[in-house]
């Protein structure tokens, strides 16, 4: 049994004081959320203080994003080491805002993902494909080709502590979800690409999130499906009151 996973994906959104009071007010409600696994990613000039209001709660820590050097000469770069260090358990990699407006390739995904796990830190690698793609048919060719070579050189042990996020990317911030049988369909090639090429016990125990446009009158509706884990929420994790009740519609299946 897979417990239900939902992340905030809070972006470059919430100054300090604000993002100090979305993180009391996602704490006071989420008392009766045990049943799924909550975890809030903030920008990083808040992690440390948010960190500091939830440590005495079953809320997570995650990171929007890092780098794939521990430590050295690159200005302006987070390691993962000073994710440890702030208390983030969570860091969410490959966001296709990261590959769309920085470039950033599978193969630096991949170093960064092998990083994060050496650091004990739970990836969370988003996958997703565009609309001209979905369009073209090639879903599941961009899906396979991300996951091959964001996952390249792993064991089966590593697969065991990553969290994969399937995002179509014309989904997200759109207000277009995806249907709950579009995305199951690609949770379940993800899963069966899993079990291929690892093992179906590690493909089993695997949670897949769904993201794009969750809100929450959409996620019990994907819940249902099988392969649909969890979400990663982006502008619905920005205010207290839609969050918690995303995690709850997850907490009821
Ligand atoms: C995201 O940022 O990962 C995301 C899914 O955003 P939104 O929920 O706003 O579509």
């Amino acid at each position: 049994m897979r417990k239900p996973l939902i992340a905030g994906n809070w972006k470059m959104y919430k100054t300090l004081p604000e993002a100090q009071n979305l993180a009391k007010n996602i704490k006071i409600e989420s008392h009766d959320l045990s049943d799924a696994d909550v975890v809030i990613c903030p920008p990083f000039t808040a992690l440390a203080a948010v960190q500091e209001i939830i440590k005495d709660s079953d809320i997570a820590l995650g990171a929007q994003n890092m780098y794939w050097k521990n430590k050295g000469a690159y200005t302006g770069e987070i390691s993962p080491a000073f994710l440890v260090d702030l208390g983030c358990k969570y860091v969410i990699i490959g966001h296709s805002e990261r590959r769309q407006h920085f470039k950033e390739t599978d193969e630096e995904i991949n170093k960064k993902i092998k990083v994060a796990l050496e650091y004990g830190l739970i990836p969370i690698l988003c996958v997703g494909e565009t609309i001209n793609e979905k369009e073209r048919g090639e879903t599941e060719n961009i899906v396979e080709r991300e996951l091959t070579n964001a996952l390249s050189g792993l064991k089966y042990d590593d697969i065991r502590n990553i969290i994969i996020a399937y995002e179509p990317i014309w989904a997200i911030g759109t207000g277009k979800t995806a249907t709950p049988k579009i995305a199951e369909a690609v949770h379940k090639f993800i899963r069966s690409f899993i079990e291929k090429n690892y093992k179906s016990e590690v493909a089993r125990e695997l949670r897949i999130l769904y993201g794009g446009s969750i809100k929450p009158d959409n996620i019990r509706g994907l819940m249902k499906e099988p392969d649909i884990d969890g979400g990663l929420v982006g502008g619905a994790s920005l205010k207290a009151e839609s969050f918690i009740e995303i995690a709850r519609g997850a907490c009821e299946q």
